[in-house]
C-alpha cells in the first residue's frame, strides 16, 4: 500500500440506474456551443463548414448530484444554467471513427453546466481561460447515468424550468454537432476512457438564477434532473 501524506481526494462517481453498482468518474469534458441558437444568443455563431467543435473541461471534483442545493458561488453576480444532454463512456477509444463512436458509449444522463457568466465572458473577451467563469466547485450538475450501451441518441426533448417556468426547449437534433461527430472528433485529442463524461452542449434560452431558486430539466428518454441554489457559501 502507498502511504499518503494526508488522505487523497475521494474519486467522484455517479449512481447508476438499475445497478447498486456506481459509476466511477474519470474526466469531464464540456462542447462549447453546440446549438445555433445559444451560440446566437452569446454573440458567436457558429459556421460548422468553416469550424471545428470546441471543448473545455472541469475538475471531476465539482460534480454535484441531481437532487442537491449547492451554494451560490463567490465572485459572480451572474449565475447560469445550461441544460445538457451527457454522454457516458464505457470503453477506451482513441481517434474513433463516426461509424465506430456508439461502440464506447455505456449510457446517458442529464446534466447542467453551471456557469459564473460574467466572468466567462470576460475571459472570452480578453482571451483567457475560461476556468474561473467554468470550474466552479459544485458546478457539474448530473443525475445518475441511465446505461444505454452501444446507442447513440439523436434526437428528444432537452428543456428546463426555473421555479417551474420554462427556460430552456429544444431538441438534441439540434446539436450542430451529434453524438457520433462529437466522440469521433474528442478522440483524436484524447485517449478517451471508461468514466469520462461528456457534456454535450446547452440549447437557447441560458439565464442567471439567485439563491433560493430551483431548477428543473430534462433529456427525453434518459433522465430528470434538478438543483436548488442555496445561499452564498
Ligand atoms: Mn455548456
Amino acid at each position: 500500500m502507498t502511504a499518503y501524506l494526508f488522505s487523497p481526494p475521494a474519486v467522484q462517481s455517479l449512481a447508476i440506474r438499475g445497478q447498486t453498482e456506481r459509476f466511477p468518474i474519470n474526466r469531464l469534458f464540456f462542447v462549447g456551443r453546440n446549438y445555433h441558437a445559444h451560440a446566437v444568443e452569446m454573440g458567436k455563431p457558429v459556421d460548422k463548414a468553416v469550424e471545428r467543435p470546441f471543448y473545455f473541461t472541469k475538475a471531476p471534483q465539482t460534480l454535484l448530484e441531481s437532487g442537491a442545493t449547492m451554494p451560490y458561488p463567490p465572485e459572480t453576480n451572474n449565475f447560469h444554467f445550461e441544460m445538457e444532454m451527457v454522454v457516458a463512456i464505457g470503453k477506451p477509444g482513441f481517434r474513433v471513427s463516426q461509424d465506430q463512436a456508439h461502440s464506447i458509449i455505456y449510457g446517458y444522463a442529464a446534466g447542467l453546466d453551471m456557469t459564473r457568466r460574467d466572468l466567462q465572458l470576460v475571459a472570452r473577451d480578453k482571451g483567457r481561460p475560461w476556468d474561473l467563469g467554468k470550474d466552479i466547485e459544485h458546478g457539474s450538475v448530473c443525475t445518475e447515468i441511465v446505461p444505454m450501451p452501444g446507442q447513440i441518441i439523436d434526437s428528444g426533448t432537452i428543456a428546463l424550468e426555473v421555479n417551474g417556468q420554462t427556460k430552456q426547449s429544444s431538441d438534441v437534433n439540434k446539436l450542430i454537432w451529434n453524438v457520433r461527430e462529437i466522440i469521433a472528433d474528442l478522440s483524436l485529442f484524447y485517449h478517451l476512457q471508461a468514466g469520462d463524461l461528456i457534456y454535450t452542449g446547452t440549447p437557447e434560452g441560458v439565464g442567471a438564477v439567485v439563491s433560493g431558486d430551483k431548477i428543473t430539466g430534462r433529456v427525453a428518454q434518459v433522465a430528470e434532473i434538478s438543483l436548488n441554489i442555496g445561499p452564498a457559501a
